[in-house]
């Protein structure tokens, strides 16, 4: 099916029932039905056609999963933009896709006026919400002038629902056409890994341009389950947000969840009605993991995927639960074991699979995973290849199939010639008390090639001294993984969906602006 008929069924069944809550603003399926059909009604009348491009340049809001049905209703694809990059980096983008119509909220006014000058051929945009930008339409006009009847959509389910640009790490961004298939296969993947219900309430607070946000909105969407939205992740707003709307599910990278469970308001009462949560996006470090176990005291379900394969392997709440042994204990710092619609393989530099525990390239084959990227076939092949998508993650197996990541093929640590995992390094700091966040690079160094070099964030009161740090992991690493050097900063470089950005702290720490060296 395609994804705009989750709002069409809806509407039949549970037409009364809140689809989306934002802030004081609340909308049934049967009224968010009806503005899809406008949204899509009013892209229609301006003669695009079918699988052309809508680009979106929008924070979190209700406007944003409209736009999404409406866009697919009217068989168009959706562009949707990483905010936090600068006008340039999104010309880029926008350059290479050549959208019809830009949507932009009226928070990016100013980056909107930016494009239109480095872009000139560039469509007058719509604007949501109040700025003025000479010449755009804005958004709520077009839509209420919109025709209001049903629209079916022109596309298949394979056609692409909407690209998502990577970020670019090496040269220009690639943009992962998801299909809506795609989705629909990711979602079957996680009912059974995370026993969706009807009745869940899923909070939305990262990013909707990302991934994360649109696939587990997806999933619960499908199942007729209403979705609370935040305009972004912070701890106070989100611990407020489950409390209010008595929210059952929600999904947080581990930076969120580290920064939510520390926050004192969590001290004060738990969060009675929060049935799961969803977590993946990036290595989470076992204390971390452990500690929101202590204090979240809810199910957890672990997904581990990329934009281009969506959720491949799920840890399920059934692994989190302690039955004493070991073997469970070391289960909680693997990625879990594959979906029920895909499958894994670990292979070595020979494309080869490699034997069970040793370290390989992780690829993934199942229909969630895309046909490609868009207008880039030599990319395409490199990361495809007879169906399989190289991931760039390396990882092992282990005798029960679980999947245990040990690093991204570019964060890897080569130093001396030995190749060192930084989740590893990273994952041992966190156990020390004083340390809040922590993130390991390579630095380039001219008689090693690269060093072992940690960032840290202390918890707020205590102190560690570099070489406190460096004998803690001593104790628990072999001597050439230690950190060589420890760089003591106030925040870690994050994007919007909490990850840790390492392609910006390599760029910080090399450049040495601003931060704290305390090397050996
Ligand atoms: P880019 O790939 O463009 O740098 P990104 O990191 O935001 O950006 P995503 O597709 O969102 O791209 O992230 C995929 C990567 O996140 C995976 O390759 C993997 O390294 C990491 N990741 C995802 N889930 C997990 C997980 N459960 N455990 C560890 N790492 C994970």
């Amino acid at each position: 099916m395609t994804l705009d008929l989750i709002a069409r069924r809806n509407a039949l069944r549970f037409p009364h029932k809140p689809a989306i809550v934002f802030g004081e603003r609340s909308q049934t399926w049967l009224e968010l039905d009806g503005r899809v059909d406008r949204v899509a009604n009013a892209l229609r009348a301006c003669g695009f056609a079918r699988g052309e491009f809508v680009a979106i340049l929008l924070s979190n809001c209700p406007e944003f999963i409209e736009l999404y049905l409406g866009i697919a209703r009217a068989g168009l694809v959706a562009l949707p933009l990483n905010y936090r990059l600068t006008p340039a980096e999104l010309a880029q983008i926008l350059g290479h896709a050549r959208p019809s119509l830009l949507v932009v909220g009226a928070e990016f006014v100013d980056t909107a006026r930016e494009l239109e000058t480095l872009l000139p051929g560039l469509q007058q945009p719509w604007m949501v919400g109040g700025g003025t930008l000479a010449g755009a339409k804005r958004y709520e006009q077009a839509v209420q002038d919109a025709a209001a009847g049903p629209l079916d959509s022109p596309a298949g389910e394979d056609d692409t629902f909407a690209v998502f640009f990577t970020s670019g790490t090496t040269g220009l961004p690639k943009g992962a056409m998801v299909s809506h298939r795609n989705l629909e296969a990711n979602a079957f993947n996680q009912f059974v890994a995370d026993g969706s219900r009807g009745d869940d309430i899923n909070l939305v607070s990262t990013p909707l341009y990302h991934m994360g946000a649109v696939f587990m909105g997806v999933t619960y969407m499908m199942l007729g389950c209403t979705q609370v939205i935040i305009e972004r992740f912070e701890p106070a707003a989100w611990l407020t947000a489950v409390r209010r709307h008595r929210v059952t599910v929600a999904l947080l990278v581990p930076t969120m969840i580290n920064a939510a469970v520390n926050h004192a308001d969590l001290a004060v009462s738990p969060l009675s009605s929060l049935r799961l949560v969803f977590y993946g996006g990036g290595p989470m470090p076992p204390a971390v993991l452990q500690r929101a176990l202590d204090r979240l005291r809810c199910g957890f379900t672990q997904g581990y995927g990329l934009t281009e394969t969506l959720e491949a392997t799920f840890l399920v709440a059934a692994d989190h639960v302690p039955d004493g042994s070991a073997q469970q204990q070391k289960r909680l710092a693997s990625a879990g074991r594959e979906a029920v619609g895909a499958e894994v393989r670990v292979v070595g530099a020979d494309g080869r699979d490699v034997a069970t525990g040793e370290v390989g390239e992780v690829l993934v084959r199942s229909h969630s995973v895309i046909s490609g990227y868009w207008g880039m076939p030599d990319e395409t092949a490199k990361a495809l290849r007879d169906g399989w998508f190289h991931t760039g993650d390396l990882g092992y197996l282990d005798d029960e199939r679980y999947l245990f990541l040990v690093d991204r093929l570019k964060d890897m640590v080569v130093s001396g010639g030995v190749n060192i995992y930084t989740k590893e390094v990273e994952s041992v700091l966190y156990d020390h008390p004083a340390i809040l966040e922590a993130a390991v690079v390579g630095l380039p160094d001219d008689e090693w090639g690269e060093v072992v070099t940690a960032a840290v964030v202390l918890r707020p009161g205590m102190s560690a001294s570099t070489g406190e740090l460096i004998e803690h992991c001593r104790r628990s690493l072999a001597s050439y993984k230690k950190p060589r050097a420890v760089v003591f900063l106030d925040e870690l470089p994050k994007n919007p969906s909490g990850k840790i950005l390492k392609r910006e702290l390599r760029r910080l720490l090399g450049s040495g602006a601003g931060v704290a060296w305390r090397g050996v």
